[in-house]
């Protein structure tokens, strides 16, 4: 038999939220808006050009990436969505004995990518309010701990770090372990005490902040986002890169996105509403949940999960369930939050 590296074989494949006809796709996260027309107008442009490589370096994307967050261009690596930079930075951390720390439960990639780099995944639970447990995460890392990932808003739970939190967790964490400030959904959080994490980056030398274009920005399907490192970090990110990872269509959709951002802002306002919405709707209906910062909620469903996850599908809302602990659903546009909220009726709320 054809050898085959064990850690790969015993890996579970990433599963992605699948749509069923005439249902809501309420499971990835994605951005309920149509893409801007001027972002389609230079990807059609740039589709005349696809016979050509990509740009490997960038370059344009990384200058105004680096102009918006007045960071140098020498301090920004892309790649095909920000799960693949999260992928670069462990390899280029982490390898066959080294660990790599999260919070439980969090993004889903995180253990899949530390196994896949032959490293050693050690996920640490969330607390009681579903927030990370940085004092357990502090105690739990070794001389071996090479990489610890903070989401914030944590997917699926939507709880945030808080400034101080991060502030208090920098200070002790040795200057050795790289702390990656995962965030994805920071468009949406609107807390006053939130983690900057641009503000420990410029003061720490151990801190990368990921960013992606997929959630805000609405660009999952193109596939890019990035780290802002420090600049050795950085070149190590564009050593390990797949060769041309990053389209061309998706650098000139980048560019135009953040050219865009007061357009998009309208957008993540009305998200931002519809979930206050949404939470407001799950508490009507006797749901205990959380504050989300997140585009999504987090229904804590425990062993009810399948069972009320079977009864969204049935009434034709799909949402992402973890068995066993809950169930995370998109904050989509005010007609699939209404489907979501009726699919609730009727249904015993679990917690
Ligand atoms: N980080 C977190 C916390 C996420 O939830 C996701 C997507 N679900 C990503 C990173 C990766 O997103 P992308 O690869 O589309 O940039």
């Amino acid at each position: 038999m054809v050898y085959q590296r064990d850690a790969v074989e015993a890996l579970p494949a990433y599963v992605q939220g699948k749509s069923i006809p005439n249902a809501v796709k309420l499971s990835s996260n994605e951005n309920p808006y149509p893409p801007l027309d001027s972002v389609v107008e230079v990807v059609r442009e740039r589709a005349a050009s696809i016979s050509l490589y990509p740009d490997m370096s960038a370059h344009d994307v990384v200058e105004r990436i680096a102009a918006r967050w007045q960071v140098r261009p020498s301090e920004i690596a892309v790649g095909a969505g920000s799960v693949e930079v999260a992928a670069q930075l462990i390899t280029a951390s982490a390898g066959s004995g080294d660990e790599v720390m999260f919070a439980w439960r969090s993004f889903e990639a995180y253990p899949i990518l530390v196994q896949v780099a032959g490293a050693t995944p050690v996920p640490v639970p969330l607390t009681a309010d579903d927030r990370h447990d940085l004092e357990a995460m502090l105690a739990a890392i070794t001389d071996r701990t090479r990489l610890v990932f903070v989401c914030t808003p944590n997917n699926p739970t939507g709880a945030i770090v808080t400034r101080d939190e991060m502030e208090r967790f920098l200070e002790r964490v040795p200057s050795s372990v790289l702390v990656v400030i995962d965030e994805a959904y920071a468009h949406f959080d609107d807390a006053e005490d939130s983690v900057d994490g641009l503000d420990f980056f410029r003061r720490c030398d151990n801190v990368v902040v990921l960013h992606t274009f997929s959630k805000a920005y609405g660009l999952a399907g193109l596939r890019i986002g990035y780290a802002i490192a420090p600049e050795r970090i950085a070149a190590n990110l564009r050593r390990v890169a797949v060769p041309f990872g990053v389209s061309a269509l998706a650098q000139a959709a980048a560019i135009a996105s953040l050219d865009a951002e007061d357009e998009l802002q309208e957008r993540i306002d009305v998200i931002r509403a519809e979930r206050a919405r949404v939470l407001a709707g799950l508490r009507d209906r006797g749901w205990q949940v959380f504050d989300s910062l997140g585009n999504f909620v987090w229904l804590r469903t425990g062993a009810s999960t399948t069972e009320v996850d079977g009864i969204l599908r049935e009434n034709g809302v799909v949402a992402r369930a973890f068995a066993g602990d809950g169930i995370r659903v998109t904050i989509g546009s005010p007609e699939m939050n209404d489907r979501f909220l009726a699919a609730l009726d009727g249904v015993p709320a679990s917690v």
